[in-house]
């Protein structure tokens, strides 16, 4: 109906106009409206706000979305559309750009380590899908195959699903540890290089055995080709954040692996219910903000985006460089958060500031900025600028230079 018609039914329906009456606006609210007069939510909360040149912290609320992504967020959040068929588009969209058979977006990496896992468990059976975390008696396998230096907290998310964990630490004992309770062999990108089995070899173990594989990329954008590196290389199951380097919403990530084990996984996730996975819910508008996210993401031109990191580095290094007795070094982490930062040390007998106290100053300030405390002592901090908006770099910088200066002996 008609805005108009629905006013003139009111007029001759006074009953239901009077309980209509708050719901539908009146002139005047939509007026107001369309003045775009926002309500500043952050004021109205008391929330401050600050610059982020820590990183993609989930405490920190991970990233900015791109208006691209938060343009599709709102587009689409004007209609009624089936939750299962936004997954099977938008999966089939991010299986071809990820060289995956299948993926689903998950509600963050850590529901994609949980739901892959209950995944492999359950098969696509549908009384095991109700049965976890119960494993005894139920027929499903229950241990995962992990390399002691990948152990990080992370595979708590796969314990969610009842399974124990088998901790190994070289290829003599990962294949001593295969028994016919073991469910899947799991491996953390991240700290590959820690570990006494590499990819190739651990794929190879799986392969013999007949086990599925999981691994967890989380963070480990860029570089870009990683995204579809481990699918190629032959991992069953590949799992990464939706909100950290991608810049997708925070509470995304994606599942992506072998057709049958996608759909298996899809059986313990939202919108169906009855299993684990039910509290692990993801709005349609976070789907397609995810998918957009990663789309924009992959045509972006990374060598570009490097550079411009590296400029921003430079405008810093240059500027704290003004201090006496300041150090620098440019650090990239090797894997996960894969980017240029930049390290800054001072002389403490020249500068009297211990890190923690250099790193509240900048938090107390206007604008608060954000930094990383720095891996070599307690004169040294980390500023990383993958997170910075255009120009952010220079308020940080100014900023260092000036509470270095103020604390000069
Ligand atoms: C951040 C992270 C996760 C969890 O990812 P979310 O997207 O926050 O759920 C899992 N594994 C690793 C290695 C991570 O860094």
């Amino acid at each position: 109906m008609k805005r108009r018609a629905i006013l003139k039914n009111l007029t001759v329906l006074p009953l239901v106009g009077g309980i209509f009456g708050s719901i539908i606006p009146t002139e005047k609210t939509v007026a107001e409206t369309s003045t775009g007069n926002k309500r500043d939510v952050f004021k109205e909360l008391g929330l401050k706000t600050f610059i982020n040149a820590a990183g993609s912290y989930t405490a920190m609320t991970s990233c900015l979305m791109p208006q691209e992504v938060m343009d599709a967020i709102n587009s689409s959040s004007k209609e009624f559309v089936m939750l299962e068929e936004v997954q099977d588009r938008v999966g089939e969209k991010i299986a071809a750009m990820c060289h995956a058979e299948a993926a689903f977006v998950t509600a963050g990496c850590w529901s994609a380590l949980v739901l892959g896992t209950a995944g492999v468990l359950t098969g696509m059976d549908p009384k095991k899908v109700l049965q976890l975390p119960k494993l005894e008696g139920t027929g499903m396998k229950s241990e995962v195959i992990i390399q002691k230096s990948h152990i990080n907290g992370y595979d708590h998310a796969l314990t969610n699903t009842g399974v124990s964990i088998i901790q190994v630490e070289t290829l003599e004992e990962a294949e001593a540890a295969i028994n016919n309770k073991t469910a899947m062999l799991w491996f953390l990108n991240r700290e590959a290089p820690v570990g006494k089995i590499q990819h190739k070899e651990f794929l190879a173990l799986a392969k013999k055995h007949n086990l599925p594989t999981m691994i967890d990329i989380a963070a480990d954008v860029p570089p870009v080709e990683n995204l579809w590196k481990f699918n190629d290389m032959g991992f069953d199951l590949v799992c990464i954040s939706g909100g950290k380097a991608l810049c997708g919403p925070q509470s995304t990530g994606i599942l992506m692996g072998k057709k049958e084990l996608i759909a298996a996984a899809r059986l313990s996730a939202p919108p169906k219910g009855g299993n684990i996975g039910r509290g692990m819910k993801v709005n349609k508008e976070e789907i397609i903000g995810m998918y957009v996210a990663l789309d924009e993401y992959v045509k972006r031109d990374h060598e570009k985006e490097w550079k411009l990191w590296e400029d921003k580095i430079s405008v810093v290094n240059n500027i704290v460089l003004q201090v006496d007795g300041v150090k620098t070094e440019v650090v990239i982490p090797p894997i996960a958060n894969h980017n240029p930062s930049l390290s800054i040390t001072w002389d403490p007998e020249k500068t009297k500031l211990t890190r923690n106290e250099l790193a509240e100053k900048l938090r107390k300030g206007n604008p608060a900025i954000e930094t990383v405390p720095g891996d070599f002592g307690n004169n040294n901090i980390r500023v990383t600028v993958f997170m910075l908006k255009p120009g952010q770099e220079k308020i940080v910088a100014t900023r260092l230079k000036e509470e270095l200066l103020s604390a000069s002996i």
